[in-house]
């Protein structure tokens, strides 16, 4: 039987707007070995500078998929507990659409994974006479996203197009700012070429199935990473083999091959419920239903967060849910809790995250595999209790909301939600 793959299939470059200049193809390289994943994004691959980049340091290995050249040469800096760790990357990209339709402003985020180096140098022939590539890693098109999905497919019959964190207010194809309300609306009868859809943080596949035109779609994670520290904050679990054709295929059909996601917890995404940042108001969706969807404070609209559109969509039936889903809090965010430090860069965080890692094997192997009482056993007993709780969901979430994201508390899992959080909650 293949062994289970960790896919990650939407990051971005140092190109695009906003992220950390340590996503660079080494940084992000040393930062899958050390994590775990195994298949990684070349995010932005539309960007010519980036491009070009890729095409000199990626060598092909096996079909749609890619080794760094010279790869050994930074081994030395990777742990030996994590050097027979396998990495790859495939070409994907994040696209964001805003266009009319139906007469309504729309802003959408679209991830796009392509066969092999040729077929997205191919799409970026023909997407540089559309927009500006080169002014954003993600670049910013100003067509519909039906029509990027046929472009792409006129490319690529075999590319995967996959609406990015779908329940965002801003940029989710069913967010609440510009969004659709299903797939069909978005997409037309093009639709049925949308065979998976990403979750995001806010939300988990379970949450997700209840939506009438999801139940037959595969529901993927990925970590969005704005920096190589985020990545593996959410990922894919494939147990297929080291093709992207059959990658493709197992994420298309949601078969067998499709194992399951390893998630943040939902409640702690940064537009899980509802409010306003600026006039600390946090609502939960029945709570802003019976308001009438106006802040006390301000008498604005609210943000609409996740867990509102989840609920005001249509809902379907919900057949038995056979994917396994595992929560999981970064490991710099664990050893932040127990330092009680605000920041996972913080060097006693960053110390005590590289010698977990060095002693115990990768963060996904400590975070899923390693039994607590090894963890233990070298020394790490907070570590060991925290994913204890991690393990077995006993966590206490205060919840995100407007741009806010939650916190998970792993260390106090029958107290009440912690004394910090001043925020009215309605
Ligand atoms: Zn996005
Ligand atoms: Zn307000």
């Amino acid at each position: 039987m293949a062994k289970q793959l960790i896919v990650d299939l939407h990051i971005h470059s140092h190109f695009s707007r906003a992220t950390s200049p340590n996503l660079t193809l080494e940084h992000i390289y040393t930062a899958c070995k050390t994590k775990g994943i195994n298949i990684v994004a070349t995010g932005d691959f539309t960007h010519p500078a980036w491009f070009k980049e890729l095409s000199s340091k990626l060598v092909p290995t096996e079909q749609g998929l890619y080794a760094l050249r010279n790869a050994s040469q930074l081994d030395s800096a990777v742990p030996l507990s994590c050097r027979d760790n396998l990495v790859r990357f495939i070409y994907s990209v994040e696209i964001s659409t805003i266009y009319t339709r139906h007469g309504k402003v729309r802003k959408v985020h679209t991830v796009v994974v392509v066969s092999d180096h040729t077929k997205a140098q191919k799409l970026n022939a023909i997407l540089q006479k559309r927009g500006n590539l080169a002014a954003d890693g993600r670049p910013i098109l100003g067509m519909d996203t039906e029509e990027l999905l046929k472009i792409v497919l006129s490319v690529d019959e075999n590319a995967l197009i996959i609406p990015a964190h779908i329940w965002t207010p801003w940029f989710g194809v069913f967010g609440s700012k510009s969004g659709f309300n299903s797939l069909e609306e978005a997409f037309g009868t093009y639709a049925r070429y949308i065979y998976a859809v990403e979750s995001g943080l806010d939300s988990d596949p379970f949450m997700n199935q209840h939506k009438a035109d999801l139940g037959n779609r595969t529901i993927i994670s990925t970590s969005d990473a704005h920096s190589a520290q985020k990545l593996a904050r959410e990922a894919t679990i494939l147990q297929c083999s080291l093709r992207y054709r059959d990658l493709a295929e197992a994420i298309k059909t949601g078969d067998s091959r499709f194992v399951g996601t390893i998630e943040f917890f939902p409640a702690a995404g940064k537009y899980h419920l509802d409010g306003h940042r600026g006039c600390n108001v946090k609502l939960h969706f029945q709570q802003t239903k019976r308001i009438g969807g106006i802040c006390p404070v301000c008498k604005k609209p609210l943000t609409l967060g996740v867990l509102y559109r989840i609920n005001e969509l249509e809902k379907g039936s919900v057949t038995d849910f056979s994917k396994s889903i595992e929560y999981i809090v970064p490991l710099a965010d664990i050893f932040r809790d127990i330092h009680a430090v605000k920041s996972a860069s913080s060097v006693s965080v960053v110390k005590d995250t590289g010698k977990a890692i060095e002693i115990l094997g990768s963060e996904f192997n400590i975070l899923r595999h390693v039994p607590t009482s090894h963890i233990r056993k070298a020394g790490f007993e907070e570590l060991a209790q925290a994913i204890e709780n991690m393990r077995s969901g006993k966590v206490v979430i205060d919840p995100g909301y407007d741009g806010v994201f939650g916190n998970v508390s792993l260390f106090n899992p029958s107290g009440a939600l912690p004394q910090a959080n001043q925020l009215h909650i309605f």
